[in-house]
């Protein structure tokens, strides 16, 4: 307004004031000059508490820059409009957009506010469409028997890849997901400890019919281990091989012993059949030995004796080389019994070795865990008893998951059977070897001072650089660090072995490629 202009409104203020009847105070003339003005008549604006108000709000995001600014040109004008929407925007700057005070727009349209959020909302895209990822990765986890559920899974995952989401409608989406989600999350988890409670229950059913069954009992104690979690995809499919290996040397067994029945019964029919024929002819031979008798009697002369003699003598001739032909039948159906019995014993011998692998670990042959801790029971028994020493050695390959990582994880399960290979090759038969971890073995070396178990180690640690692992064409030197302890009289075997794990650690710890005593 120009002074010229206000000049003359003050005049017409007075003017109507005087008109007007009113009297002179300030309240007055502010309204009736604001009237002629055309200036909003707004009574009692408390600009300065807003602007306290507006002072204190933070500025840190354009997006709330932004609508502070709007706030303060608000007061000054004293807009009420305009400083509603400027702090409603203010609250909410996040996704929302008010382009002008008294203009709130929606969120998902441009204009001239778009850059005031242009920041927020490329990052909530993001934001939302990695966790559309993330659900959509997780739901295999979650099943399918779910139909309801499934179905809102992939429609939330639709929408959160929408470049053009609506917040709202998201967000409900994602309540009512992860509710459902909960129960989901819940069941799998009870399923999960059922099936596994089943599985146990039918190992140990099958085990207690099996007393007698060594090979199944075996394969019943893997899987029993195999199954108690936490469950690993690796360690159920060394199982699986174990127990298919197993399947088909008890199907082998079933064929054989089935044809070895029926090689018994023909036999023992044939068997019958020579007893009857000798019954028969014995039978025979009985009557014309009466009859001949007979006819001696009734003899007169010599000459009659004689053809009843010859006839005596063929039958006699006959009947003894019946027996001896029917005795060589005989002596070769016993010698094809004993043939039998001796493969289906050598069947049963086949299945308890396979069983045995139940306490083996199928990757390197070594004892697993559990054969261990019985081999170490049987060590520390005959070492009492015999009062000779028990050392044990824990041996830790260095650098194996850089070999995994250059040479691929088939090739560390090579490895790993290599080292085991020559450690057996190069340890006396009396020692024992077992995997005790990943990549780390246990030997029990009995009647055998720390410092002898400690050459012996070094003695492995040599004739490993003389044998190298072949990866393909390549030569690959494997190290490894161990610790020997010496079993104290009265120690647990398995506090011994945590001695020999310490003493490696301080050999990986001195360096790697070394042999430590406990
Ligand atoms: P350090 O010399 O200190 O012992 O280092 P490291 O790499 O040998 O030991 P670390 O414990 O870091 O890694 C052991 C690796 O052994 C990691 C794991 O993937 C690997 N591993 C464990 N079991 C097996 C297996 O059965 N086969 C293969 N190929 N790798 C295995
Ligand atoms: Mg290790
Ligand atoms: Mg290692």
């Amino acid at each position: 307004m120009s002074d010229k202009k206000s000049f003359e409104t003050a005049r017409e203020t007075l003017k109507q004031l005087t008109a007007r009847k009113l009297a002179p105070t300030p309240v007055n003339y502010k309204a009736i000059y604001n009237e002629i003005a055309g200036i909003p008549s707004i009574e009692h604006f408390p600009a300065q508490e807003l602007r306290g108000i507006s002072s204190a709000l933070q500025a840190k995001t354009p997006g709330q820059q932004r609508q502070k600014g709007l706030l303060e040109s608000s007061i000054d004008r004293m807009n009420w409009d305009g400083v509603r929407s400027s702090l409603v925007a203010y609250c909410g700057f996040g996704g929302s957009t008010v382009a002008e005070p008294g203009t709130v727009s929606s969120s998902s349209s441009g204009g001239a506010a778009a850059d005031v959020d242009a920041v927020p909302i490329p990052m909530a895209s993001e934001f939302l469409s990695q966790m559309g990822r993330l659900i959509e990765y997780a739901q295999p986890a979650l099943g399918a028997d779910d139909e309801r559920f499934a179905e809102q899974g992939k429609q939330l995952i639709r929408a959160l890849k929408e470049p053009d989401f609506d917040m709202a409608t998201v967000k409900q989406m994602l309540v009512n997901y992860s509710h459902r989600l909960s129960f989901a999350a819940e069941d799998q988890s009870e399923i999960k400890k059922a099936l596994l409670k089943l599985l146990h229950l039918v190992f140990e059913n099958i085990g207690e019919l099996s007393v007698e069954d060594h090979w199944l009992k075996g394969q019943m104690d893997s899987l029993k281990t195999a199954s108690v979690p936490p469950l690993s995809l690796r360690r159920l499919d060394d199982v699986e091989r174990l127990l298919k290996d197993v399947i088909i040397k008890q199907k082998e067994a079933k064929q054989k012993t089935l044809l070895a029945q029926d090689e018994m019964r023909s036999m023992l029919a044939s068997f019958i059949d020579k007893l009857s024929q000798i019954t028969q002819s014995t039978g025979s031979f009985q009557e014309k030995l009466e009859d001949s008798a007979r006819q001696i009697e009734n003899a007169k002369t010599l000459a009659e004796i004689a053809p009843v003699l010859k006839e005596v003598v063929g039958a006699t001739r006959n009947i003894a080389s019946d027996t001896l032909s029917t005795r060589n039948e005989l002596q070769t159906m016993r010698e094809q019994a004993n043939t039998t019995q001796a493969q289906i014993a050598k069947l049963h011998q086949e299945l308890d070795r396979v069983s045995t692998q139940a306490r083996h670990d199928p990757l390197t042959g070594a004892l697993n865990r559990k054969g261990l801790e019985e081999a170490l029971e049987r060590e520390i028994s005959t070492f009492r008893r015999k009062e000779t020493p028990l050392s044990v050695a824990l041996l830790d390959i260095d650098n194996f998951k850089a070999l995994n990582d250059s040479l691929g994880h088939a090739m560390g399960d090579t490895a790993l059977a290599h080292l085991a290979q020559v450690a057996r090759e190069c340890m006396r038969p009396q020692d024992t070897l077992a995997r005790y971890g990943g990549e780390e073995f246990v030997i029990l070396l009995p009647d055998t001072l720390m410092d002898k178990g400690i050459e012996a180690m070094t003695r492995l640690q040599r004739e490993l650089t003389k044998r190298l692992f072949l990866a393909g064409t390549e030569k690959v030197l494997i190290t490894f660090s161990a610790g020997v302890a010496q079993v104290a009289t009265e120690e647990p075997g398995m506090d011994a072995i945590r001695r020999a794990d310490q003493a490696m650690y301080l050999a990986k710890r001195s360096g790697k490629n070394r042999v430590i005593g406990a």
